[in-house]
C-alpha cells in the first residue's frame, strides 16, 4: 500500500489561515491521489473508470466531465461488482451504463459485456443516439471498435486486428435473445420495465465468469419492486450535503419524502427557488457532497439519484424552480416522485393500506363451520384458501388458511357449505379439476383473460370462469377501501393475510411514448392471499345459489361429459392459467 507519511505534516502553532488551508488541501490531495492509486491498482494498473472518462469520452460534443455533475464521480469510482442506480430521470444512468461497459472492454477487464434493454426497439434508438456518438466522438474507441453500424454488437479489436472484446445489444422481450451469449459484465437498463422472468435469465449470464459484474439502473415506479428492492437490499448511499452555516447534512431526498413536501428542501427567496438546509435554510452546494452509506460493507453498491440536487438549468432557471412548479401543478404525483424525486410512489387509492385493511376488522373470531359460503384457492406450493359469507351487503370472510393437499379442500367445500368455489387453474391443473370433478357444479377454474372488461363471464358446462386479471383485482381492492368486506380477528389475519394483502400493488402500463395505456398489479413479496381473496370475491358475485340452480348446471355438465369426445379429450380451446407468470416480479 502506498504509504504517505502524514506526520510529516507539522502544523506549527502559529500559522495564519492561508497556511492552514494550503496545507489541508496538500493533505486532501494526497489522500485523493492515494485512493486514485488504490483504484488504479485493483483495476490491474490501467485507467480507472473515472479517469477513462474524463479522457475518452465525449457528450453532446464536449469532453465528459463531471463538472455541475459532480455526485455522478463517485458512482465512476466504484469498484463494486454489482452496482444499483436508483434513480430520478435523466440523472445519467444510461451514460454511466455505456461508459462502464465501453471501459471495461477497452482496457481489458471484461471480455464479454451485454447492455440489455426492455425492448429492441428502446435498444436501437439508445445505439443510434447514445453509443454511435460516444463511438465516433472518441479517436481511441473509433480505432479500436468495429460495427457500430450494427446494432446488436460492438467489437474491440487490438493493434493486431485481433477481436479481444465484445459488446452485445439485446431487448429482453425476445427470449431467444436473452439466451446463449454467457458474458462478464451485464447492464441491466430500466429494470422496472423487465420481468423477473426475464431478469433472471439475463442475470444467468454471468454464472460463468469469475468477475460476474452486474450493474442496473432504473427510474423506480412502486415500493419493494424492482430497482427500489435491488436498491433496498444495496448499501443504499444518498448524497449528502453537509451545511457550511450550520453543519447538518442533508439528504435532500428523505427530508422531502419525510415531509411530504418541500418545505425544508427547496426554498424560494425574493422569486428565486434554491436548494437549502432543512435546519437553517442556508444555501447549499449541490457539487459540495459526499455519498453516505446506510448500510456499509454490505456488498451491493447502491446509489440513489435525486433531481432535487441537479445543477441542470432549465430555461435560465435552476432546475429546482421547475421541481418546485410541478410539485404545485402536477397532475400526475407518481411521475413527479419518480422522476424528480427518485422514489417510488405508493398510489394509496389504488393499492390496500394497512389502514383500509384494519378498517375491516370485524372482531368476531375465525368459523370452523359455515352456511351457505363462498371459497377462493390460490395454488402454488402450497394452496390460500379464502371462505366467507354474505351479510347486508357485507362479505364476511369466516375462515382463511393454508393446505398442503388438495383433498384438504374437500372438508373445507363440506363443512362450510360452499356453493361456489374459485381455484386458481396453474400450476398443479390436474389436480383442480380433479377436485373440479369431485363437487360438480360448484368449483370454477378461474382463467385471466386480457381485455376481458365488464365481468366475469361463467361457463357452467366447462367449470371455467373468464375475467380481466386487472379488473378483478381492482374489484376486490375496492371493496376493502370502501368497507365492504369484514375480516375475523386471529393471529393469521394479522401476521400472514394482511401483509399479503398489501404484497400486490397496482402500476401503470405505458406504452413507448410514456403515455399510460392501462394499469397491472405485481407483486412485491408473497401474495397468495391476495388472490385467494379475490377468488374468494369472485365467486361469492355468482351468488348464494340455491340447490336447484347448482344441479341445473350439473345436468349441462354432465350430459357434455358423457357425449362422445369430439377430438379426444379436448381441453377448452383456451388454456386456463392465471397468466401471472410474467407478473412473478419478485
Ligand atoms: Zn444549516
Amino acid at each position: 500500500m502506498t504509504n504517505v507519511d502524514n506526520q510529516s505534516f507539522v502544523i506549527p502553532r502559529r500559522v495564519d489561515a492561508a497556511v492552514t488551508r494550503a496545507l489541508r488541501e496538500g493533505l486532501s490531495a494526497a489522500g485523493d491521489e492515494i485512493e486514485e492509486r488504490l483504484s488504479r491498482g485493483c483495476a490491474g494498473g490501467n485507467a480507472g473508470r473515472a479517469e477513462w472518462a474524463l479522457r475518452n469520452a465525449t457528450l453532446d460534443g464536449r469532453p465528459f466531465s463531471f463538472e455541475r455533475h459532480e455526485c455522478l464521480r463517485g458512482i465512476y469510482e466504484c469498484g463494486a461488482a454489482h452496482i444499483v442506480i436508483e434513480k430520478a430521470a435523466q440523472m445519467g444512468g444510461s451514460v454511466f451504463g455505456i461508459l462502464d461497459a465501453l471501459w471495461a472492454l477497452d482496457t481489458g477487464r471484461a471480455r464479454r459485456a451485454v447492455y440489455f434493454f426492455p425492448t429492441a426497439r428502446d435498444m436501437d434508438d439508445f445505439v443510434r443516439d447514445r453509443v454511435k456518438p460516444f463511438v465516433s466522438g472518441s479517436p481511441r474507441l473509433a480505432a479500436r471498435a468495429r460495427g457500430a453500424d450494427n446494432v446488436h454488437y460492438l467489437q474491440f479489436v487490438n493493434g493486431d486486428g485481433a477481436v479481444d472484446g465484445s459488446l452485445y445489444f439485446r431487448g429482453m422481450k425476445s427470449k431467444v435473445s436473452t439466451a446463449s451469449v454467457p458474458a462478464d459484465l451485464i447492464m441491466i437498463d430500466e429494470r422496472d420495465k423487465v420481468t423477473t422472468a426475464d431478469y433472471e435469465l439475463a442475470v444467468k449470464r454471468l454464472s460463468h465468469s469469475e468477475l460476474a459484474l452486474q450493474r442496473e439502473a432504473c427510474t423506480p415506479t412502486i415500493s419493494d419492486y424492482g430497482i427500489d428492492a435491488a436498491f433496498e437490499r444495496s448499501d443504499m448511499r444518498f448524497w449528502t450535503l453537509k451545511c457550511e452555516r450550520c453543519g447538518t447534512e442533508n439528504q435532500p431526498e428523505r427530508t422531502f419524502r419525510e415531509d411530504n413536501g418541500p418545505d425544508r428542501v427547496l426554498y424560494e427567496r425574493g422569486g428565486e427557488v434554491y436548494l437549502g438546509c432543512r435546519k437553517c435554510a442556508a444555501r447549499l452546494d449541490a457539487a459540495a457532497g459526499r455519498w453516505a452509506a446506510d448500510w456499509p460493507g454490505r456488498e451491493i453498491a447502491g446509489f440513489h439519484l435525486s433531481q432535487l440536487y441537479s445543477q441542470v438549468i432549465q430555461r435560465g432557471r435552476p432546475v429546482q424552480a421547475a421541481i418546485l412548479d410541478d410539485f404545485r401543478n402536477t397532475r400526475c404525483m407518481a411521475d413527479f416522485w419518480n422522476s424528480r424525486v427518485g422514489f417510488p410512489y405508493e398510489d394509496s387509492a389504488a393499492s390496500l393500506t394497512a389502514e383500509s385493511l384494519n378498517a375491516c376488522d370485524g372482531g368476531y373470531p375465525m368459523a370452523s363451520r359455515g352456511v351457505s359460503c363462498s371459497m377462493g384457492v390460490d395454488q402454488g406450493n402450497e394452496l390460500h384458501a379464502v371462505i366467507s359469507d354474505r351479510q347486508q351487503n357485507v362479505r364476511r370472510v369466516v375462515w382463511a388458511g393454508i393446505l398442503d393437499r388438495f383433498e384438504g379442500l374437500d372438508a373445507l367445500m363440506r363443512n362450510y357449505d360452499v356453493r361456489t368455489c374459485v381455484i386458481d387453474g396453474m400450476p398443479n391443473k390436474h389436480s383442480a379439476r380433479d377436485f373440479a370433478s369431485r363437487f360438480p357444479g360448484r368449483v370454477y377454474l378461474c382463467r385471466y383473460q386480457r381485455g376481458a372488461r365488464g365481468g366475469a363471464m361463467w361457463n357452467d358446462s366447462g367449470g371455467v370462469v373468464a375475467v380481466d386479471r386487472t379488473e378483478s383485482l381492482d374489484a376486490s381492492a375496492g371493496d376493502y377501501q370502501r368497507g365492504g368486506v369484514r375480516l375475523p380477528r386471529h393471529p393469521l389475519i394479522e401476521d400472514v393475510f394482511k401483509p399479503q394483502m398489501r404484497n400486490a400493488a397496482r402500476r401503470p402500463l405505458r406504452d413507448a411514448a410514456g403515455e399510460i395505456t392501462g394499469y397491472e398489479w405485481v407483486r412485491r413479496g408473497p401474495d397468495h392471499f391476495r388472490h385467494a381473496d379475490s377468488y374468494c370475491r369472485l365467486a361469492d358475485t355468482r351468488g348464494a345459489r340455491d340447490l336447484g340452480s347448482i344441479l341445473a348446471g350439473v345436468g349441462t355438465a354432465g350430459s357434455r361429459t358423457c357425449a362422445p369426445p369430439e377430438s379426444g379429450s379436448r381441453e377448452p380451446d383456451v388454456q386456463i392459467g392465471t397468466g401471472r407468470d410474467d407478473m412473478k416480479s419478485w
